[in-house]
């Protein structure tokens, strides 16, 4: 019988299907790179009774009574998180990500200005302004590439289009770039055409944290915007950073600009994954995301498998499988997860294919990394990958996998509801 006994005995098949994904989670790898496996003490702040409860305003200005423990909560996560990334403000509202983007757009510009964002095929995300997101609609985006075969920003060509297009806000961030960002490039020209500049770290949040890729407050930025349950290992839910002069619009704009009452079963998440984030153990934890993705990079490359920007700084690696003679990505990816590597396709720079069956495959190590995994599985795993690619037995893969991740097991998973069935 795992914890979850109330539910079960109400609603079997939801718990059955809880039961499941848990036994999946453990018998294959998460190789998704914008997926973690949160802590055990996250499990417990996301199960608790603050889902209970509306908290709408912030500590000390509420619209309701009864706010006193939701208070002093949401105040110990502000001051980590603004600790942690040597931040002058921080709003921990925001309900994920997505929302979190929108609600530094509205607090900070106005319907129809210019956005310079990084173009979406090379690594930008969705928020910034993708023509089918709403923003995409509201705001004006400009966008700027990635060049080469190293896939380095032209910042003479950012420069370029910051004076042709006068942005009111010059944007940097990825879903999809293993590379580092010179973030004192980025505020040197948006200083020259007098833009904000807003760093989304979405991805690296945890890797800023935890010191080892650079902070873009610390190189001038205005405000920075994180996910908390990406590389940072949190609950869902996000972030927003910012220098002073900027903390009301940023606050107006999540509330009551964007949301209504925010979920502080995840703000107390959030407040719990600062407090590790700021320890020994999850620097080393940072350290071994970026050395196991360079393994992982060095095992695939020695295996003749191209990688888009010929490599990765950072938690995440691209692998070109149309380059090297497979079908798609899409392909590729469903015949990874057969053999358990769950992985997700990836659309590439000036992709020649289109989205639903795009020429890459993103792979990342946060989730393995949190299974304690290091060099030789990293070896290992991208021998599995290549084995799969090559036509080899998919059962025979699984099995291998099923065998690896048993000897990793997932810190704070139910070993029971794994192993029932
Ligand atoms: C993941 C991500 C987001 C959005 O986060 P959601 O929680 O999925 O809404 C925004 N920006 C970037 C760069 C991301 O990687």
């Amino acid at each position: 019988m795992n914890t979850l006994s109330h539910l079960a005995a109400f609603d079997p098949e939801i718990s059955e299907a809880i039961a499941n994904e848990n036994r999946r989670q453990a018998e294959t790898l998460t190789l998704i790179a914008s997926e973690n496996h949160t802590y055990p003490e996250v499990l417990e702040t996301n199960g608790s009774i603050l889902t209970d409860k509306y908290a709408e305003g912030y500590p000390g200005r509420r619209y309701y009574a009864g706010q006193a423990f939701y208070d002093q909560i949401e105040r110990i996560a502000v001051e980590r998180a603004k600790k942690l990334f040597n931040a002058e403000h921080a709003n921990v509202q925001p309900l994920s990500g997505s929302p979190m983007n929108q609600a530094v757009y509205f607090g900070l510009l106005k319907p129809g200005d210019t956005i310079l964002a990084m173009d979406l095929t090379h690594g930008g995300h969705l928020t910034h302004g993708a023509p089918a997101s709403h923003m995409g609609k509201i705001f004006n985006f400009v966008r700027y590439r990635t060049h080469g075969s190293r896939g380095d920003i032209d910042f003479d060509e950012v420069r370029n289009l910051a004076i042709k297009h006068k942005p009111a806000m010059l944007l940097c961030g990825h879903s999809s770039y293993p590379r580092e960002l010179d973030y004192a490039a980025f505020r040197r020209i948006a200083d020259e055409v007098g833009a904000l500049t807003m760093a989304d770290v979405s991805h690296i949040g945890g890797l800023i944290g935890g010191g080892v890729l650079a902070n873009p407050l610390d190189h001038g930025f205005d405000v920075l915007t994180t996910t908390t349950h990406k590389t940072l290992r949190g609950p869902r839910g996000g972030m927003i950073l910012c220098r002073k002069p900027f903390a009301k619009a940023i606050d107006s704009g999540v509330f009551p600009g964007l949301q209504g009452g925010p979920h502080m079963h995840q703000v107390a998440g959030i407040a719990v994954a600062m407090r590790k984030a700021a320890t020994a153990e999850f620097r080393a934890y940072a350290e071994r995301v970026l050395a196991n993705a360079r393994a992982l990079a060095e095992g695939l490359t020695a295996r003749g498998m191209p990688l888009i920007t010929g490599g990765t700084e950072n938690h995440l690696l691209v692998m070109d499988v149309a380059a090297w003679g497979y079908d798609d990505g899409a392909k590729a990816q469903n015949a990874f997860e057969q053999a358990g590597l769950v992985t997700n396709k990836q659309l590439i720079p000036d992709d020649p294919k289109p989205p639903l069956r795009p020429s890459g495959v993103r792979i990342g190590t946060p989730a393995i990394t949190s299974r304690g995994m290091g060099d030789a599985e990293m070896a290992q795993i991208a021998g599995l990958l290549m084995t799969v690619l090559e036509g080899g037995d998919a059962e025979v893969a699984a099995e291998e996998v099923r065998a690896l991740a048993a000897q990793f097991p997932i810190p704070g998973h139910e070993p029971r509801a794994a192993e029932s069935r």
